[in-house]
């Protein structure tokens, strides 16, 4: 019965090689015989000849499956297994297939299939995990209504069992569940234990009453009516903006503690991780609202992009992924603010996906290769690929936009589709070429975008030379000219805006595009009359493309955009490039702050104006990563320790010359009456957090601390603990923290990663140390782990420390992680895919590293692909 197989991990998948399923899956029946060691799970499948696939042998999935027995058509039948499936002989004419496995939840540390979380059974199936329930074509391509019936243990009834679609028969100690659309195995879920549902219910559009359930352990009942709500807002949104309704009468979510990811889109039942769901004003910060409420959308919305219409096969993953994300994004936009949600999803881009596109592990938004799919669900796919979608709205406009979504429901509901159908949609609503347009899904690596300007004062004409080039990216050395849509602006010497945004589509490799001041035969529309002076470019208003603009510019001019700029996008952006020369000058010339830009911040700070919520993300600084990646740029090394001397440095500087207007926000800023999570408040709480920061530098720490004591809510608690950490106080702060929420794994989850991402590079070992060494470090839960190692390698100046102790550290937790999550693991390796900027010492001590961890006996095929992109 066992053959020797190569290992799975001895094989690439390749986008050319698909091949449709050679059967046809009719109906799913499946029983579930819980038991947390030995469950049993029987299967009932109908299969016919597929007639659109050639013929081929029939294999099914299945990884760690004992099988008990199979039979064909009611036949006991002994297939052939190995280590990825079954195969078997089969008719040529439809048939059933039946099989009963066990397998055993509670030895699944990987978290990938059916496992258990704090006594309760859950699974997560995207992307392979369906297989390590039971053998099944466990391919997107292949779907299939599905019919499930739970019974418990019978020594420990579960209150709660849940799957996908309708509830049926829900008796003594089995649960029925019938799910009527047809859905790939990725979507498949059960959840059973002791749970307790924050319940509310939502009327479709066409009048269709819906049961709303939030699940959670008893006790975290108060702490769900904010994802409730958000839940809500996104099902009506979704209605209101794309005409898509829910198509159940039950949506569930469970909040689970061990989870891989953020959370799953499971058809009618949502798993999340626990982070993205439990919220009360005590325990989750404005940080923490906010994410739920985007990752509820983000997972609701998915009912249409992703489950209705899904992926023909992994790599096309951004089909579902892109738009998603770019959905989700539109609905945070509506809720908050427009403008200060595009920022931060350009600080998030730029901090992860610039990152990946510029490094080892650069690969397409759709990728034509890979070993483990689990590592390819990254930056480039969910990011870039919204980008990529915002830039084709942007480029057929709002309208057609829409026109084009809606035939892409009509024509591919229940389909499992690819970028061409995508793209194929877009072109027939609109009559418009995307040939040019698809590069952006096929080609790697961010494009540079340098412009040049000449001003002609005598016929008052601007003319603006574009030079676009993507550089190399492993597997892609040659780049063709990309679709680049340049949002453009212009303003008068006195900051008024003499032409609107327009968009420049940029094809070739160099374009040039003049603009006439009032000539009457400007090349774009403007009626404006003929401005005495040379006008000033707002190049890229919106972040109109996902690209790198590379520009001469003076500090002057930054300032002027800063105070003039009517796009909010580029008024931040001319702040942020300003405050990144500044820091770079001081790093790599000695330099002292500028004190152009204090004055031009000081300026913004002051301008009531403006959102308080933008207001913080002016005053916010680049990260460490971001002015290591701009040194880089600028040809220089970064050294890591003087990019964090320098950020307290500035600091420093902006705490003590701005110290009148910051306090007056400190005062000003304070929200009155009890915490709610709304836009509003908190951008007042976040300026006020920023300039307590700043504050925290020159004050001795004396507001954090008092601001500390008093605080009524997470936000401002963690706000002042962070600006003390960060001064080298806050040492009974901790303590008072740990010993309030000591039960709360959550608010430990902050307690841990807040120390590890504020250690400076001197103590960062020994933080490193005591923190991994706390009995409250459980390192086998996702969550605990990234909170501990991840905002150590986050925090550059640490992960980097020059004796590279934090490195080896690393490496030692993720050997020690890898057998028990490869997943988690294999994506922790990303800390180390910026290695190659660094100088010659740090990438001697990487590299060893690297080889270790590569060279574990026994490595996962997920580790193992990662390690092996990094170090090629
Ligand atoms: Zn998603």
């Amino acid at each position: 019965m066992k053959d020797h197989a190569p290992r799975a991990s001895d094989r690439t998948v390749r986008l050319e090689e698909y091949a449709p399923f050679p059967w046809i899956v009719g109906d799913v029946s499946l029983t579930f015989r819980l038991h947390p060691t030995a469950t049993r799970v029987l299967s009932r499948i109908t299969f016919a000849p597929n007639p659109a696939a050639p013929s081929g042998p029939f294999f099914l999935h299945g990884e760690k499956l004992k099988l008990i027995e199979a039979s064909i058509d009611g036949a006991p039948v002994s297939p052939t297994i190995t280590d990825e499936g079954l195969t078997c002989d089969v008719p040529g004419t439809p048939f059933v297939f039946e099989a009963e496995v066990e397998i055993d939840p509670s030895g699944n540390t990987a978290l990938d299939g059916l496992y258990m979380s704090g006594g309760m059974y859950c699974t997560q199936c995207e992307a392979e995990g369906f297989r390590k329930i039971t053998f099944y074509p466990d391919r997107p391509d292949v779907m299939a209504p599905f019919n499930v019936r739970i019974e418990g243990p019978e020594d420990a009834p579960l209150p709660v069992m849940l799957s996908n679609g309708n509830p049926g028969a829900q008796e003594g100690n089995s649960a029925e569940w019938h799910d009527p659309w047809p859905k790939p195995s990725y979507l498949f879920a059960l959840v059973a234990g002791d749970l307790v549902a924050k319940s509310g219910t939502f009327t479709t559009a066409s009048g269709m009453p819906v049961a709303l359930n939030v699940y959670v352990r008893p006790g975290d009942e108060d702490r769900c009516d904010y994802a409730l709500d958000s839940l809500i807002r996104s099902m009506r949104w979704d209605e209101q903006e794309y005409a898509r309704e829910y198509d159940l009468s039950v949506f569930s979510i469970v909040a689970v503690d061990d989870f891989n990811m953020g959370a799953m889109e499971n058809k009618g039942l949502n798993i999340f991780n626990s982070k993205y769901v439990l919220a009360s004003p005590d325990t989750a910060t404005d940080v923490d609202f906010e994410m739920i409420e985007g990752i509820v959308a983000h997972e609701y919305f998915h009912n249409w992009t992703g489950n209705r219409v899904t992926c023909r096969d992994w790599f096309q993953l951004c089909l579902k992924e892109g738009l998603t994300v770019f959905r989700d994004q539109q609905f945070s936009g509506d809720m908050r603010s427009e403008p200060v949600k595009r920022i931060d999803d350009v600080l998030a881009l730029r901090a992860r996906q610039f990152r990946e596109d510029n490094g080892p592990l650069a690969h397409p938004v759709r990728p034509e290769s890979y070993i483990e799919i689990n590592n390819f669900y990254t930056a480039t796919v969910y990011e870039k690929g919204a980008e990529v979608i915002g830039m084709l709205r942007r480029l057929v406009g709002a309208e057609a936009y829409r026109a084009a979504l809606d035939l892409y429901f009509e024509r591919h509901d229940g389909q499992a589709c690819t970028i061409e159908d995508w793209l194929k949609v877009f072109e027939d609503a609109t009559g418009r070429d995307l040939s040019q347009f698809k590069l952006w899904y096929s080609q790697a690596g961010t494009p540079r975008v340098e412009v040049s300007e000449e001003w002609d004062e005598e016929a008052g004409r601007l003319a603006l030379t574009f030079r676009q080039h993507t550089p190399p990216t492993p597997g892609q050395p040659d780049k063709a000219p990309l679709v680049i849509p340049i949002a453009l602006g212009l303003l008068d010497a006195g900051g008024n805006e003499i032409m609107a945004t327009e968009v420049v589509e940029l094809t070739e490799a160099e374009q040039r595009v003049e603009i006439g001041l009032g000539t009457g035969d400007a090349d774009l529309a403007s009626d404006a009359p003929r401005v005495p002076g040379r006008p000033v470019p707002s190049i890229l208003r919106g972040f109109s493309a996902p690209v790198i603009l590379q520009r001469q510019t003076s500090a002057e001019e930054r300032a002027f955009l800063l105070a003039h700029d009517t796009d909010p996008f580029n008024k931040w952006e001319a702040g942020r490039a300003l405050a990144r020369d500044v820091l770079v000058r001081m790093v790599t010339e000695g330099a002292e702050a500028d004190p152009h830009y204090l004055s031009a911040l000081e300026m913004v700070a002051k301008d009531d104006a403006l959102d308080p919520a933008f207001r913080a993300l002016a005053l916010s600084l680049p990260s460490q990563d971001d002015l290591a990646q701009a040194i880089h740029d600028g040809g220089a090394t970064p050294e890591p320790t003087a990019i964090w001397a320098a950020l307290r440095r500035l600091a420093e500087e902006i705490g003590g010359t701005l110290e009148p207007v910051l306090s007056r926000l400190y005062d000003e800023m304070r929200v009155p009456g009890p915490y709610t999570p709304d836009a509003e408040s908190a951008g007042a709480r976040a300026l006020r957090g920023a300039a307590l920061a700043y504050l925290s530098r020159v004050d001795g720490g004396s507001r954090a601390a008092a601001q500390f004591a008093e605080a009524g809510n997470m936000t401002e608690q963690l706000g002042a603990l962070g600006a003390l950490l960060r001064i080298g106080k806050g040492e009974e702060e901790l303590a008072a923290f740990r010993r309030r929420w000591e039960g709360d794994r959550l608010v430990m989850d902050k307690w841990f990663a807040l120390q590890a991402a504020s250690a400076s590079p001197a103590e960062a070992h020994d933080v490193a140390l005591r923190l991994t060494g706390d009995p409250a470090f459980d390192w086998t839960n996702p969550n605990r782990f990234r909170s501990v190692i991840g905002a150590l390698t986050g925090n550059v100046a640490a992960f980097h420390e020059p004796e590279g102790r934090i490195y080896r550290l690393v490496t030692d937790w993720l050997i020690r992680l890898d057998p028990v999550n490869p997943q988690t693991a294999a994506r922790l390796t990303t800390a180390f895919e910026t290695w190659k900027r660094f100088d010659a010492d740090r990438q001697g001590m990487i590299r060893e590293n690297l080889e270790r961890l590569s060279a574990v006996d026994g490595l996962s095929r997920d580790t193992s692909e990662m390690v092996g992109r990094i170090l090629a």
